[in-house]
């Protein structure tokens, strides 16, 4: 059986045509959903999840681009008299909830189960294996590696380029890793195409697709993608909203 990957939203916090706000959809026979920025809710709709079988949220971080339609898809799912979302999340997850309950009382009913994770972390959900690595951004972020029918997805989550995403990413089926902003931009607690095809090399990563890309990268897709791929040899793409990849 096939793994599919659906880029719900590659977009940032800045608003542009095209690119939702961050989120990924994991399916084997069940669906897991990565990251909730803005705008999935209706990615959802538009890709026909049932939102049924969608009551399990991972976060990478608690930035407002990964997380601000959580509440949403959560009292959607309660407005349609179903159970409540399990989320999982990295430290700051459980008061971010303790905090919207007092404002949101019945998000009780909506949510069935907060849990927060650690760096390395391994767990199973949904029919993934899970592990949780620490990622570098300027706040607490997970990335995550998740295994099922013999296929690896690793989701780099908002980072800078670092060993231990690296390590999370080896001989990946499919590395969704976010590309913030073209070269040759200076940034830290982001990636650029050429940091990113350095950091791959050699990692037998049979796949990349980049997101997370800032309006700045618009016009620049291909060179992005040409310039992972100069450096690291990997088949890379740059990520559209809604775009599907079977492994
Ligand atoms: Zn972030
Ligand atoms: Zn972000």
């Amino acid at each position: 059986m096939s793994l599919k990957v659906t880029m719900l939203g590659t977009g940032v916090g800045v608003p542009q045509p095209g690119r939702s706000q961050a989120a990924v959809l994991v399916e084997n026979d069940q669906t897991l959903l990565l990251d909730c920025g803005a705008g999935t809710l209706l990615r959802l709709d538009e890709v026909g999840v049932d939102l049924e079988a969608l009551d399990t949220v991972v976060l990478t971080h608690l930035h407002l681009d990964h997380v601000s339609d959580l509440l949403a898809l959560a009292n959607a799912r309660y407005l349609a008299d179903m159970p409540g979302l399990q989320i999982f999340g990295p430290q700051g997850t459980e008061v971010y909830f303790r905090i919207a309950k007092s404002v949101y009382p019945n998000l009780e009913k909506m949510t069935v189960a907060v849990q927060e994770l650690k760096p390395m972390d391994s767990f199973t959900l949904k029919g993934f294996d899970i592990f949780a690595e620490e990622a570098r951004h300027s706040v607490t972020a997970l990335a995550y590696r998740l295994e099922a029918e013999e296929k690896v997805v690793v989701y780099s989550g908002d980072t800078e380029p670092c060993p231990r995403v690296a390590a999370l990413a080896k001989e990946a089926d499919l590395l969704i890793h976010e590309c913030s902003f073209p070269e040759p931009f200076d940034v830290t607690n982001h990636t650029t195409p050429k940091k990113l095809g350095s950091m791959i090399k050699n990692l037998g990563v049979k796949r990349v697709v980049l997101t997370h890309l800032y309006p700045q990268a618009q016009g620049c897709e291909d060179e992005m993608a040409e310039q992972v791929i100069e450096l690291s040899g990997a088949p890379t793409i740059v990520g559209w909203d809604m775009m599907s990849v079977v492994i």
